[in-house]
């Protein structure tokens, strides 16, 4: 009765969801490593939208907290089941959707797995930077007698509330070809602008935009993109894990009949990790990388809740990272959030903290001034869900 109770919640909570717009969150739990003993994990009763944190006395007040997202995936789940659950949206940027797609949580919890894969990288492990890029060119190529479309891409870091360009071939941004050798000097010039372009208030980075038209070119540009961040990170002392990298894709599609051209983009976000830093522990550069990296986290969680509570102003100007995203967070724009958390006993104040953001990232508050729309689409659920039920119990 316990799992109902949880299964009508994620219902109730999926048919809110549908009513409150375009933003969803999921959650997913990274397995214990190869080497790591295989100890008790702090996430438990994990089901298709629920989970439960269970701390132990040792690592704070011992106790369980539930939480319910659109998806919980646990640690088994592969790529390819993630992906699976994420397409649909990914697709709907061939029809001009703006989409955002995040990886949130603390260094360490799968992010960059979700996201681009593991090290080692097979065809079973990419990640969804890939497999949407490569959905894209497969379906594009079906309605290519109807719709002809043109896809690239662009990539960049934010570190410290500067944009980098991780797209510039040998570290030279196009604008800057005289610039090539010296380490130093493309590197000061690689930082770039987000340009407010003309079209619909579009943020643009004034980073190189690529054309892609093959799988194989993707791969191409997400290992220059990688090379161009590692070159940062030795020399910046891998700081990989405290920048958020962002991968853009460009669609534009022409109607062969009616000529009339459609526009959507998607942000592919790996996020800088979320971890709280002891401020009294870190000085110099470490303070300022954590202090830029809680602005742009609290910044986005801001735009975020601003827009499901349908604010009339969105704090977009607080951070690079929201003003960057603009045009892809809020109005008819899909957000998908995908919350990652550590099993490990030891991460459990991380985890909580984390499920406690992707929470409010995604849950409705009840203003008093919404209260009354609210209420009434809360009635209209709870209908829904009687008349789900009792077709569930014709069924059995
Ligand atoms: P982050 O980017 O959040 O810092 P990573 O993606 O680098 O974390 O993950 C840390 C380690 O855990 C990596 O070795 C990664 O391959 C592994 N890992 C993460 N998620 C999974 C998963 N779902 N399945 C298998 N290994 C994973
Ligand atoms: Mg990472």
């Amino acid at each position: 009765s316990y799992q109902k109770v949880l299964e009508e919640n994620r219902k109730l909570y999926n048919l809110v969801q549908d009513l409150k717009g375009n933003i969803r969150v999921y959650c997913r739990v990274r397995p214990f490593l190869p080497g790591q003993p295989n100890s008790l994990s702090t996430a438990e009763h994990i089901d298709d939208g629920n989970i439960t944190i269970t701390t132990p006395s040792k690592y704070g007040k011992e106790g369980k907290k539930s939480f319910t997202f659109n998806k919980v995936f646990g640690p088994s789940v592969t790529q390819a089941e993630v992906f699976a659950d994420t397409q649909p949206l990914i697709r709907s940027v061939l029809d001009g959707y703006n989409v955002c797609i995040f990886a949130y949580g603390q260094t360490g919890s799968g992010k960059t797995h979700t996201m681009t894969g593991p090290s080692d990288l097979t065809k079973e492990t990419l990640g969804v930077n890939y497999r949407a890029l490569s959905d894209l060119f497969l379906i594009s190529e079906q309605r290519k007698d109807v719709i002809s479309y043109d896809i690239s891409v662009q990539m960049v870091e934010i570190y410290n509330e500067q944009v980098r360009d991780l797209l510039a071939p040998d570290g030279v941004n196009k604008k800057y070809p005289f610039c090539n050798h010296s380490f130093l000097c493309s590197f000061m010039l690689l930082l770039v602008e987000i340009k407010n372009s003309s079209q619909k208030g579009f943020n643009v980075p004034d980073a190189n935009l690529v054309p892609v038209t093959s799988t194989s070119d993707v791969l191409n540009l997400m290992n220059l993109g990688h090379k161009n961040r590692a070159v940062s990170a030795t020399a910046m002392n891998d700081r990989s894990s405290r920048s958020h990298s962002c991968l853009t894709v460009h669609v534009q599609g022409r109607n062969m009949t009616s000529g009339a051209v459609l526009r959507g983009s998607m942000h592919l976000v790996d996020l800088a990790g979320s971890e709280r830093v002891d401020k009294s522990e870190v000085l110099g550069d470490r303070l300022k990388e954590a202090t830029h990296i809680n602005k742009s986290l609290s910044a986005l969680g801001d735009v975020i809740s601003s827009l499901a509570q349908k604010n009339s102003h969105v704090p977009y100007r607080n951070s690079k990272l929201t003003q960057l995203l603009q045009d892809s967070l809020g109005g008819q724009a899909k957000t998908l959030m995908f919350v990652h958390i550590s099993p490990e006993l030891n991460a459990v104040g991380e985890t909580l903290s984390t499920l406690k953001f992707a929470e409010r990232v995604s849950t409705i508050e009840l203003g008093s001034a919404r209260a009354n729309k609210e209420g009434s689409d809360v009635k209209e659920l709870r209908e829904q869900i009687a008349s789900l039920k009792s077709a569930l119990a014709r069924k059995e």
